[in-house]
């Protein structure tokens, strides 16, 4: 099969039987063709064809060593820096299409799974061959380029109790229920899976289990096809619109997000990855390095993200004569300094580049949490900024079939500007309130802090993981001992 189509993934996805709630609708069929994932489908499947442009199909995909056929180039396993180069440039491509909107464009979760089939062996081989499970999933994936969806989290009901075992009724947090000879049976919910419009989904888990044994019936890891009986997504309010004038951003990139319920959901035995085991659940990211893989493809999408909006405020305060004002000016460099520091871990991350035990590339690892911590404590200034620079120009901003009415007359005299007609100037500021402000825009920017976690939580982690502050605070006591 190798790479997609952009016409093979709308017919694969519209030919698999699903259970997605929308309200009190229920999508089973075509779900391509529903006002609520039309517009992301669309995108999606631009996405693939961008892997059959001529000119972009060797930076695009690679030759599959299963298949020889050309697959996605998020699925190569890096062996060299000029490996990790080739997947960055396939990225940003991707990201580029959506000013780094879409947040789990498939390469995200390819990321993820390549990471953890090259290190295969640490799933183990017990009764069950867990390494062979994930080393032939990612082949799977691969060769069909299948898109995958992903939850880690457990319902937030209430989250003073140590484990999930602890809450009202211990099948809330999505467990097993039972083993029989096909699989594992879980039941419970998890959330949030972020596009709900894909053929498999990974659950895997985030939060640290901390209860040992009690843990145990939580501590899993598997993926399955999103038309498995009892596996059901419930949606939250659509943001996507029918028309791309006035919401040109939420009109294409509204990825939906949802709960995920198994309602005794069967997990065949070649699917499970991780099974009872809260320690490998609580160590798998890091000692795969699904984690670095991870951040490595966010950092590429952050920085598609950056950009747009240094274009935008820029093209913006042009528009409307504020572009000479210092204050302007110093808003726009703030972002400027952000885009080029996100540029630098970048680069600095694959500069620095190291072999992994698993006989991966993989990119420098302290400035990947750098930039992961970062980026949730920065990301809003992009929101801000485009607020203070558009004013209440942001909400002069009329449904765009004002252009056809009786009093267009008006509108081109009042809503013109300096550098552009009404038109223009209508289009342009519509596109930066779906960046910053509508229902779209408001879940971009809490999308952003939340994106990796609690950015408080990984802070916490961050300090003790950095053992290099041992030395830092060394110096520090060695200047101290010589004072006299
Ligand atoms: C738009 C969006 C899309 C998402 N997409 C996905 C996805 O595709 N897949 C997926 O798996 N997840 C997804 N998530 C979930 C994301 O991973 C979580 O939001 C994040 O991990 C935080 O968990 P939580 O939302 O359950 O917050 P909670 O853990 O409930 O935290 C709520 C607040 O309480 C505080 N708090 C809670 N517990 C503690 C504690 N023990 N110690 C200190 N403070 C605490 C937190 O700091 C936070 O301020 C998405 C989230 C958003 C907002």
């Amino acid at each position: 099969m190798g790479a997609r189509t952009g016409t093979r993934f709308l017919e694969e996805m519209d030919s698999k039987k699903r259970e997605i709630w929308y309200g009190d609708e229920k999508i089973t069929y075509n779900i391509t063709k529903h006002p609520v994932f039309r517009g992301i489908a669309q995108s999606l499947a631009e996405l693939y064809d961008l892997q059959h442009k001529p000119e972009l199909m060797d930076v695009m995909t690679y030759v599959s060593p299963l298949s020889g056929e050309r697959v996605g180039m998020s699925f190569l396993q890096p062996k060299t820096k000029e490996d990790l180069a080739k997947r960055t440039m396939m990225m940003k491509i991707w990201a580029d299409y959506s000013f780094g909107l879409l947040g789990r464009t498939p390469d995200y979760l390819n990321s993820a799974l390549m990471a953890m089939a090259s290190a295969a062996e640490f799933f183990g081989k017990g009764k069950i061959d867990f390494a062979e499970n994930i080393r032939r999933y990612y082949e799977y994936v691969r060769e069909n380029d299948l898109c995958l969806t992903h939850t880690l989290i457990n319902p937030q009901v209430n989250r003073s109790v140590t484990s999930p075992s602890k809450l009202s009724d211990p099948f809330i947090a999505a467990r097993i229920v039972e083993k029989n000879s096909e699989g594992i049976v879980v039941r419970g919910a998890r959330m949030l899976a972020t596009l709900p419009l894909a053929d498999e989904i990974l659950v895997f888990p985030s939060t640290v289990l901390k209860s040992g044994q009690d843990d145990a019936p939580y501590a899993m890891a598997f993926a399955l096809s999103v038309d498995t009986p009892g596996l059901k997504f419930i949606c939250r309010e659509s943001f996507a619109h029918e028309s791309n004038i006035d919401h040109p951003l939420a009109s294409r990139f509204d990825e939906q997000d949802a709960v995920v319920v198994f309602d005794d959901v069967l997990v065949p035995w070649e699917r499970i990855f991780i099974l009872e085991d809260p320690e490998k659940c609580n160590a798998y990211s890091e000692v795969t390095n699904a984690v670095y893989f991870m951040a490595h493809q966010s950092l590429v999408r952050e920085l598609a993200k950056c950009e747009f909006a240094v274009g935008l405020t820029t093209l913006l305060s042009e528009t409307i004569g504020i572009d000479q004002f210092p204050n302007v000016q110093e808003k726009i460099a703030e972002l400027i300094m952000l885009t080029e520091s996100m540029r630098a871990f970048l680069v600095a991350s694959e500069a620095n580049a190291k072999m992994n035990k698993w006989g991966i590339m993989v990119p420098d690892s302290s400035f990947l949490h750098a930039a992961r911590n970062l980026w949730p404590r920065i990301a809003h200034k992009l929101n801000i900024t485009i607020k203070q620079l558009g004013a209440s120009g942001l909400m002069a901003i009329p449904p765009a079939k004002v252009l056809n009415s009786e009093a267009r007359s008006y509108v081109d005299k009042y809503y013109q500007a300096k550098l552009a007609n009404a038109e223009e100037r209508i289009k342009l500021f519509k596109l930066a309130w779906d960046f910053v402000g509508s229902s779209f825009g408001s879940r971009q920017d809490l999308y952003e802090y939340f994106f990796f976690g609690d950015p408080f939580r990984m802070a916490g982690n961050l300090y003790n993981w950095y053992t290099q502050k041992e030395e830092f605070k060394k110096r520090v006591k060695d200047f101290l001992d010589k004072l006299k």
